[in-house]
Order: structure tokens, then C-alpha cells, then sequence
């Protein structure tokens, strides 16, 4: 149905400086979005369709744009926005995907806590080394992330719009 960048069959957007917080969202629920904070309408238009990408907005004159795919959303918090996306993508509900850097838009990689010793940049408290296995490592910024409370809040917000992310523990299962 899209025939977008985010991978098979996968929408991708770009954010209006507006909707920061969504674009961080949207990238830690594993989706490939772009926030081109300098550019102004004009450029958003020509970079959405230059890059074959949705357009999220709340402005009503730039998502009436034409020659542009832009969806306006209405919601003013995160959570309103999430589910107006799933109501305009059904079809990104319940399909797992790889957690993105809400910073870099880079997809993640699984590390675990032993491989994470040969990161010099990984920077992660020893007190969260000694308690989790698995780690979330971006390789463009090198923030590390793990799934304390602070993501599995992360986790059960994406759940509860149907979007899932990629459990590390489930995959080291299958090895
Ligand atoms: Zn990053």
C-alpha cells in the first residue's frame, strides 16, 4: 500500500517543527522520520516530495498544500497525535519494528551487557550494567538506552496504540 522508505510496506514522514515530540515517538516505535528543523514550508514541501514522504503537521494551510501527501493532525499532545496516526495507517498496528534514536533516526542495535564493555563511548552507570543484559546502542551518537522503567513507560504507551518494538530478549532466545 506505501511505497515509501521506511522499509517494505512501511510509511515514513517528516515533521513540521511543531511536532518534535512525535517525531521522537514515531522513531522509538521504530519508524524512519525525518525532522528538518531548518527548512521553512516551502522546503518541507520540496523535501517531502523529493523524499517520497508523509508530511505530519497541525498547520492547516501547509498540510492544504498541494502536490504534497501531508496528514494534519489536531491532537496538541502525543498521545491524541498517536492515535490519529493509526486511525490514517491502520495498517502499521501490530507489526514489531527495530527502536530508532529519538536524537539520530538511526535504528538501534542490540548489545549485550558484555559486548557493551568493548564500546568506549557506550558511557552506561555501572549500576545499570550490574542490572540489565540489554542494551540499545545508536552508532551515530552513541547514546546508549535499556529497558528501565523509563522504557518500559515508552513500551506500554507505543502497546496501547498497537505498535510494537523489538524485545531484545526475544530475540536472543532464538539464537
Ligand atoms: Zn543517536
Amino acid at each position: 500500500m506505501f511505497k515509501v522508505g521506511g522499509g517494505p510496506g512501511e510509511p515514513a514522514f517528516i515533521c513540521d517543527m511543531m511536532l518534535g515530540k512525535l517525531c521522537r515517538w514515531l522513531r522509538m516505535a521504530g519508524f524512519d522520520v525525518l525532522f528538518p528543523k531548518e527548512l521553512d514550508d516551502d522546503g518541507l514541501v520540496e523535501l517531502c516530495r523529493s523524499t517520497d514522504r508523509y508530511l505530519l503537521t497541525r498547520d492547516k494551510d501547509l498540510s492544504g498544500r498541494k502536490m504534497v501527501r501531508s496528514i494534519r493532525l489536531c491532537s496538541e499532545d502525543v498521545d491524541g497525535q498517536l492515535k490519529e496516526m493509526t486511525l490514517k495507517f491502520p495498517d502499521i498496528q501490530g507489526r514489531s519494528r527495530a527502536s530508532r534514536c529519538p536524537l539520530c533516526n538511526v535504528t538501534l542495535s542490540f548489545v549485550e551487557r558484555e559486548a557493551l564493555k568493548d564500546i568506549p563511548d557506550a558511557m552506561v552507570p555501572e549500576k545499570v550494567l550490574e542490572f540489565h543484559r540489554t542494551f540499545f546502542h545508536c552508532q551515530k551518537c552513541a547514546k546508549t538506552y535499556w529497558k528501565g522503567t523509563h522504557w518500559a513507560r515508552i513500551e506500554t504507551m507505543l502497546r496501547s496504540h498497537g505498535l510494537v518494538i523489538d524485545d531484545p530478549g526475544e530475540i536472543r532466545t532464538e539464537k
